[in-house]
């Protein structure tokens, strides 16, 4: 064998929701410096330019789509939006995500559904509407970005969100059977606790969680991004309905 392929994405058009900040925007920067254009979607405009400028500042073009993922139409339109400007999509990571934290006896309604639309049902729908651009791309992508808490129930007060997650490990297992006839491949990461806005802690549930991983440090971005990487490239072909566990091993205890 020839020197061992670097996971390079060269000519690859990826889209990444929620790219604006945290794990998106790690994904993002990883993506082009492997060589893909890269498609951000979020609601923050002001944001997806700075991580627009970030990805044109490595050589890449970028698309910045604000998107509220809470209306179906807008995400089911968010694919066409990609292929309309560069001609092809090859890469879908699914990564936007809410949480709450409520109590069984307090979650509502309304919250249970929103974070249902946007961690699961958009997920569905973007994936559905870019069904056919992944079949034409020839070794197409989905990566579904989960949590620990699909396989924990998470921290207390997760009850919404780990059903969302969990949901999400069952879609990413179908959706890999049905659109494995075009060599697109749908697998799932499950983040353990990254420090972004949403994995922000106190100083007391840091030393806690911290305490119970056996790698010893919470995650950053990139822990995930380079998990997404091998995910998206064509080396990992042969990998599908899988879920990535990146999580400093806190399963393992
Ligand atoms: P974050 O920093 O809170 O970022 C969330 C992203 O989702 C933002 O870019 C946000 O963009 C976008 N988003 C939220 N609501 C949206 C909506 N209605 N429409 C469009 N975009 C929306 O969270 P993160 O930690 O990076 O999390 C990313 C993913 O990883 C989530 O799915 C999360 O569940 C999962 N995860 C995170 C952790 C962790 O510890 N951080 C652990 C396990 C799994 P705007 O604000 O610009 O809309």
């Amino acid at each position: 064998m020839n020197a061992a392929p670097p996971f390079r994405l060269d000519g690859k058009v990826a889209l990444v929701t929620g790219a604006s900040r945290g794990i998106g925007r790690g994904i993002a920067r990883v993506f082009a410096q492997a060589g893909a254009d890269v498609a951000l979607a979020a609601t923050n405009e002001k944001l997806l330019n700075e991580v627009a400028g970030e990805i044109e500042g490595l050589g890449r073009r970028a698309l910045a789509l604000r998107v509220d993922l809470s209306d179906p139409a807008a995400a089911r339109g968010l694919p066409a939006r990609v292929h309309s400007e560069w001609g092809r999509l090859d890469i879908l990571v699914n990564n936007a995500g809410i949480a709450a934290k409520e109590p069984l006896e307090e979650i509502t309604e309304q919250s249970w559904d929103d974070i249902l639309a946007i961690n699961l049902k958009a997920t569905f729908l973007i994936t559905q509407a870019a069904a056919p651009y992944l079949r034409a791309s020839g070794a197409g992508r989905v990566i579904n970005i989960s949590s620990v808490a699909a396989q924990t129930g998470g921290v207390a007060g997760s009850g919404a969100y780990s059903a969302s997650k969990a949901g999400m490990h069952g879609f990413t297992k179908s959706a890999a059977r049905d659109l494995a006839d075009s060599g697109v491949t749908v697998n799932a990461i499950a983040p353990g606790q990254i420090l972004t806005d949403m994995g922000r802690l106190t100083p007391e549930m840091e030393a806690k969680i911290v305490g119970m991983i056996p790698l010893g440090r919470l995650g950053v971005p990139e822990d995930i991004a380079y998990a997404a990487l091998y995910l998206a490239s064509e080396e990992a072909g042969y990998m599908t309905g899988a879920v990535m566990d990146v999580n400093g091993g806190i399963l393992k205890r």
